[in-house]
This record gives structure tokens, C-alpha cells and sequence, in this order.
């Protein structure tokens, strides 16, 4: 290990637990929770087996009163539940990590679905969601069922084997926070008024959590220092640092945030490394207790400097770790240029708010732990000699080279520009994207260093060349190309006009082709590219008019947590947005505006049409090898499959995942249900 990391490896007591080292992995959701136990079990082990000195579980519901369904989080509602949650303790015991669970109490933050029993909050308010519910103000009598409930569920953990023991107020999530916030609370009792009432819950939590279990487990508390909106929320300037004041010596351990979800898990378009520090830095000088803080931390000077100046204690992570498990060993052994770095986007997000198994653009096997058996760091030697030819370093080019070569394959790898990357090298150079540009960085620098890779680059391979090459088994990564008839979601036919008017698409714009004066942006993709392209020419000078069949702009990015920042941003840049329209047709100097509901339609004059709908595969190649069958046994090739974009275009982290599976089902059988599944059990009673 290099000696500038060795105080990353130093072991810190959290109450009477010691964690081996300085790497935590703070509570995060994943969209399997309590459905399905054993997925998230093997995949919190695999981290722990990655040196995590701390492994916690997601945000777990103590009873059903307060429950996110359809959304999947832990459970303990009752003592049925233990044995599920014990697989993840026993999991993450078995590599000598401490295991961390996050109870939680939703508040008016559950419109409990599930359950239909009214939510309760501090006083009576709307649910956090847009569910028509209404969440019942809390009598005396509630609060004590819910102190009682967080007792007997903390019992439940210490039986299920966890070590740590969370307390959660963070988010905007958690009923104790609720209470702290003043805009939430107007009780005119001992829980409401001036914070010390308003901090009661919390401290009363605290301190039976710690009384039931506290001999045996570390008690912590997750808790937002700032609400990041002004005066009328928690700042870190004012009652932020009050409550960790009032508390400090309480818990044993203060994981510290800022909230809401979209400001804790900010993406990297919006907030750089070690984002956080500002708000939360004061908390160590307030407490002897040890203090955790997350900050898309993958950088290991950055951590030690988080260290060495006394932000934090542990350096937290929940993406960081998701991207790369094996982030600590890593750093451990001296390997830090094989750390696969989070690009913050927010996929991994995105699965959990979708209510599907948590995925990652940059680690292949999340989510997949159990159900395929991957892991990320291992996989299965080759089958045979045979050697192979990938065309295309994209995305899904470049990892299926990888993923293939560390199997043992011999190599080669075609690209046809001077540039590995292919979509990521030309997104990466888009504002807000750069840290994309980790997806290409992270596979071309370990594959460049393999004797069994040979990368040609400017090599635009025709059928004849792929014959040429006489490889045995041919992987077909050419990528795709935006459409530029218009056709999309709203258009199954082309957008009528289109010759009349400057027509451009992202990769004209990726490739430097300047549009004319006023720019209207067609948007019916709706994930991120529509609204950065419109940041960019607006950047450029251009006047801006961005138009959407969708209700908001990039409204995929609700998903990612960014649609917000991105329609904000976009409005304070000046650019026009014109929500629920489509573009009608085209004339030379307008185009029509129609309305997705009414059908009316105006016109709107620009000069340059920018159409973001849909992409086509790249698949001429494959096409054509696959048409003579004969020309292909005669070079030789056994195989040929697409993979990424130009087998289905589609996000960077499904390009990633296929050029994956394709490396890991090369010489595999291939089952028909590709994965294992856990299964309801039937009820009998
Ligand atoms: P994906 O997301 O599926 O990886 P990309 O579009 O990012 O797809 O990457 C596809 C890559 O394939 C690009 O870098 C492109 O230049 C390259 N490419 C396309 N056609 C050929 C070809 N015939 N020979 C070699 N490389 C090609
Ligand atoms: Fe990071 Fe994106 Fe992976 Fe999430 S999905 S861990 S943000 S790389």
C-alpha cells in the first residue's frame, strides 16, 4: 500500500464496536429491499468482501403505518422479518465488515399504499408524494407507539445480527426530522415550539435505542445538517448546528448529510467531489463521537485530505461503492488505477425510484450478484482458444473487450475514428458532462495495459475487413445514429417540412455543425441530451426555444434526481421552454407548435431545427455478414452477435451491461430465463 493511504486503514471504535478501517458504506436504497432479500444480501457482501470496514443496509420500515410501497426497502415490521434481514448481517460478517442497519419511520413521507392506514405527522399536512392522502397529526398516544415500535424493531436488528443501529432523521424522509423542521411542525406541546421540544423525538429515540441495545450495538444517527433552502428549512448556520450540539455526545456515531435526496445524491453535472464539506464540516468540532459524510468520494488523496483535516472520520459512500465494491482493497493493494470511479449520473438512483434492481453505468454486476452470480472483480476463465474481433470502442466495445480479455481471450479491438469512447468521448465534451468520460478512461487504461488486447484505432472495418481479420467470433459494437426525420414517440411518421429548414441532430452538434440564429430543440427522447444540447447553444449564443411532448423538460431525469436543477438552470439561462408540444411540421423560416392535448397549433419562427426523438442501429455491418453465411465459414467465423446501441439503442449503462453479458455469455450455455429468481413464498394461513 502506498504509506500516503495508511491512515485510510486505521481502525476507529464506534461505540463497542471497532470498525477495521476508515471506509463506510452509508445506508442506500436499491430497488430489491424486503422483495427480494437475498440479491441485496449477496450484493452488500460482495462489498464488504471489496474491505468496506462498514456495510449498512437501506432505509428499513419498523411497522406498517409507515411503509413506501410500491418502493422496496428493508422491513422489520414484525419478527417474521428477521430472518430475511439477517442474510445481509450474515453476509457482510462473513468478510469481517461491520453490518449497519437503517430503521426508519416515514411520517407523512408514507402515503402507505400497502397498508391504507393513515400517516401520521407532526401536525395534520398533505403527504410528501402527490397521493391524495392527508397524514393525521400525531397525539400523545401516537408518539409513544412509535417510540415503541422503533425499540422493538432496533431488538429485532440486534437479533438479526447487526452491529450498528441507525436513528434516521435525514432526507426529508424520516419522522424525526419531521418534527425538527419548523415549517412541518406546529404543536403547541412539549414535541413542537422552540427546537429543544421540537428535537425531543429524536433524542428520546436515541436514547432508548440505546438502552435496548446499546451493551452490544453501536447507536447511530443519520441526520441532514441543511435543507439547502434558506431560512425556512434546517441550515448548517442555525438549527443544524443547534441540533448536533444538543445531541453531540448522544449517539455513537453522527452520519451527516444534507437533504433532500436530490441535494444529498447531487449528480455530477451539478456538484463536484466532496460537494458536501461545506455544510458539513463544523460537525466534527462539536462532538468527540466519530463522523461520517459522503461526497461521491473515489478519489484517495481527496480522502485522506478529508481526514488529515478534520471534515470526517469515515469517508462515507453509497455511489462511490456501488461503481467499484472493491474501492478499499483497491486502495489497499496499491491498485488505484484499477478503481472503477462513480460518473455520477445517478442510474443507480434512477433503478430505485423505478422500483427495479439497483443498476450501475460503470459497474456492470450490480444487481446481478445473486441472480446472475456475477461478481465484479471475477469472472470465468475461457472456454477455448478461439479468438475474437470487437468492432466499435464505445460503451459497450470497450467493456466487452475488457470483460472477454480478462477472461483470457486473445483481443482485437477495431474502432473506426482516432478516438476511443465513441459516445462518451462526444457527450463527455457537452457542458455538465466530463466526469461521463470515466466509462471510457477506466476500461482503455487497464485494457491498454494487456498483452492479450490489440487496439487498432482509425479503422473503419468493412465486411471485408472483418472476413479479413479471420477471427473465430465477431462482436458487433458500431453504435447508432439520431434520427433525422423526426420519428419518435409522438412522429411514427416523419415530421413533414423538415427539407425546408436547416434539420440538425445531436450528432451533427457533436460532430461541430453550427446551427443558424434561433434554435428550436425538439425533445422527445427526454432524458438528459435535449436539455443539454440547449444549454450548450445557448452557451454559443444561439436564442433557444426547447420543445417537449413531456410535461417538463428531461422529465426522464425525475428519475436521476435532476430535473429540477436542469429546468431551473436551464430557465435562468434564458432559454424558452414549451412543455406538452410537439413539433407539427416545418416551414423554411417556423416551424408548428401543436398542442399534445388540443391538437392547436401556432407558429413559432426559428432558423435551425435540432430533432432529439430517436436513434437507429448502426447495424449495416452485422446485417451484411449475416447475409452470406458461406463468405463467413470460408473466414473462418464461427460467431457473430450486436451488442450496446447497435443491437438496441439505448442508455450508456445499458451499453456497458451488454457488451458485459455478451463477454460473460461467450461460450456459455445460455438459459432461457437468464437469471435465478426469489420466489413469494405461498402463505398458509
Ligand atoms: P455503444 O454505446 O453501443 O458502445 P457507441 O456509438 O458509443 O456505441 O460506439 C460505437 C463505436 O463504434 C464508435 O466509436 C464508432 O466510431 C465505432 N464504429 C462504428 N462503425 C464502425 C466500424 N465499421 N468499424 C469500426 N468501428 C466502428
Ligand atoms: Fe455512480 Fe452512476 Fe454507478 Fe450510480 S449508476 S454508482 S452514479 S456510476
Amino acid at each position: 500500500m502506498d504509506d500516503r493511504y495508511s491512515i485510510l486503514f486505521e481502525p476507529i471504535q464506534i461505540g463497542p464496536k471497532t470498525a477495521k478501517n476508515r471506509f463506510y458504506q452509508v445506508p442506500h436504497c436499491n430497488g430489491m429491499g424486503h422483495a427480494l432479500p437475498r440479491s441485496v444480501a449477496t450484493m452488500r457482501g460482495i462489498k464488504a468482501e471489496g474491505g468496506w470496514a462498514v456495510v449498512c443496509t437501506e432505509e428499513t420500515e419498523i411497522h406498517a403505518s409507515g411503509e413506501i410501497a410500491p418502493c422496496l426497502e428493508g422491513r422489520l415490521w414484525d419478527d417474521s422479518d428477521i430472518p430475511a434481514m439477517a442474510q445481509t448481517a450474515e453476509a457482510v460478517h462473513i468478510h469481517g465488515a461491520l453490518a449497519g442497519i437503517e430503521l426508519v419511520y416515514n411520517g407523512h413521507a408514507a402515503p402507505n399504499r400497502f397498508s391504507r392506514i393513515p400517516p401520521v405527522a407532526p401536525s395534520s399536512i398533505s403527504v410528501t408524494s402527490r397521493d391524495p392522502v392527508q397524514a393525521r397529526a400525531m397525539d400523545k398516544s401516537d408518539i409513544k407507539a412509535v417510540r415503541k415500535w422503533h425499540r422493538a424493531a432496533a431488538l429485532r436488528a440486534k437479533k438479526a445480527g447487526f452491529d450498528i443501529i441507525y436513528v434516521y432523521a435525514g432526507h426529508n424522509l424520516a419522522l424525526p426530522m419531521h418534527f425538527i423542521c419548523k415549517r412541518l411542525n406546529q404543536r403547541t406541546d412539549e414535541y413542537g415550539g422552540p427546537l429543544e421540544n421540537r428535537v425531543r423525538l429524536f433524542r428520546e429515540l436515541i436514547e432508548e435505542t440505546k438502552e435496548a441495545v446499546g451493551d452490544h450495538c453501536a447507536v447511530a444517527v443519520r441526520f441532514a445538517v441543511d435543507e439547502l433552502i434558506g431560512p425556512q428549512g434546517i441550515t448548517h448556520e442555525d438549527e443544524g448546528r443547534e441540533v448536533v450540539e444538543m445531541l453531540a455526545e448522544l449517539p455513537d456515531l453522527w452520519d451527516v448529510n444534507v437533504s433532500d435526496w436530490t441535494n444529498d445524491s447531487a449528480t455530477s453535472r451539478f456538484e463536484d467531489e466532496g460537494y458536501q464539506e461545506k455544510y458539513t464540516a463544523f460537525v466534527k468540532s462539536m462532538t468527540t463521537k466519530p463522523v461520517v459524510g459522503v461526497g461521491r468520494f473515489t478519489s484517495p488523496d481527496t480522502m485522506v485530505s478529508q481526514i488529515r483535516r478534520g471534515v470526517l472520520d469515515f469517508i462515507g459512500a453509497a455511489r462511490a461503492s456501488i461503481a467499484d465494491p472493491f474501492l478499499p482493497k483497491k486502495i489497499e493493494e496499491g491498485r488505484t488505477n484499477e478503481i472503477r470511479e462513480c460518473i455520477g449520473c445517478n442510474i443507480c438512483v434512477a433503478s430505485d425510484m423505478m422500483v427495479a434492481p439497483i443498476r450501475c453505468t460503470q459497474n456492470p454486476t450490480m444487481g446481478e450478484e445473486w441472480r446472475r452470480g456475477w461478481h465484479p472483480e471475477t469472472i470465468e476463465p475461457k472456454r477455448s482458444d478461439d479468438d475474437v474481433l470487437v468492432v466499435g470502442a464505445g460503451p459497450a466495445g470497450l467493456e466487452c473487450t475488457l470483460a472477454l480479455a480478462h477472461r483470457g481471450y486473445r483481443v482485437t479491438l477495431a474502432e473506426a475514428t482516432d478516438e476511443l469512447g465513441g459516445r462518451v468521448s462526444r457527450e463527455s465534451r457537452l457542458p455538465g458532462l466530463s466526469v461521463w468520460a470515466r466509462v471510457r478512461d477506466y476500461r482503455v487504461s487497464l485494457i491498454r495495459q494487456m498483452d492479450n488486447v490489440a487496439i487498432y484505432e482509425q479503422s473503419r472495418l468493412t465486411v471485408d475487413n472483418v472476413r479479413e481479420f479471420n477471427l473465430s467470433h465477431v462482436f458487433v459494437a458500431t453504435g447508432s445514429t439520431w434520427r433525422r426525420d423526426g420519428m419518435g414517440r409522438q412522429h411514427r411518421n416523419p415530421i413533414p417540412g423538415l427539407e425546408k429548414m436547416q434539420a440538425l441532430t445531436p450528432d451533427d452538434i457533436m460532430d461541430g455543425v453550427k446551427p443558424h440564429g434561433h434554435v428550436v430543440v425538439y425533445d422527445d427522447d427526454h432524458y438528459y441530451l435535449g436539455g443539454v444540447l440547449a444549454e450548450k447553444l445557448k452557451r454559443d449564443g444561439h436564442p433557444i426555444t426547447l420543445v417537449t411532448p413531456a410535461p417538463d423538460v428531461s422529465t426522464w431525469t425525475h428519475n436521476t434526481l435532476e430535473q429540477e436543477r436542469i429546468q431551473t438552470h436551464l430557465l435562468n439561462m434564458g432559454v424558452n421552454i414549451v412543455p406538452q408540444t410537439r413539433v407539427g411540421s416545418v416551414a423554411p423560416d417556423r416551424v408548428e407548435l401543436v398542442c399534445v392535448f388540443t391538437s392547436r397549433s401556432r407558429w413559432h419562427a426559428c432558423n435551425s431545427v435540432l430533432l432529439v426523438t430517436e436513434r437507429i442501429p448502426n447495424d449495416a455491418l452485422y446485417q451484411a455478414l449475416q447475409a452470406d453465411t458461406n463468405a463467413l465459414a470460408a473466414a473462418g467465423i464461427k460467431t457473430v452477435r450486436t451488442i450496446g446501441d447497435c443491437h438496441a439503442p439505448g442508455i450508456i449503462a445499458a451499453a456497458v451491461h451488454s457488451g458485459h453479458l455478451a463477454a460473460r455469455e461467450f461460450q456459455a450455455v445460455i438459459r432461457d430465463i437468464p437469471f435465478k429468481r426469489e420466489r413469494v413464498q405461498l402463505a398458509t394461513e
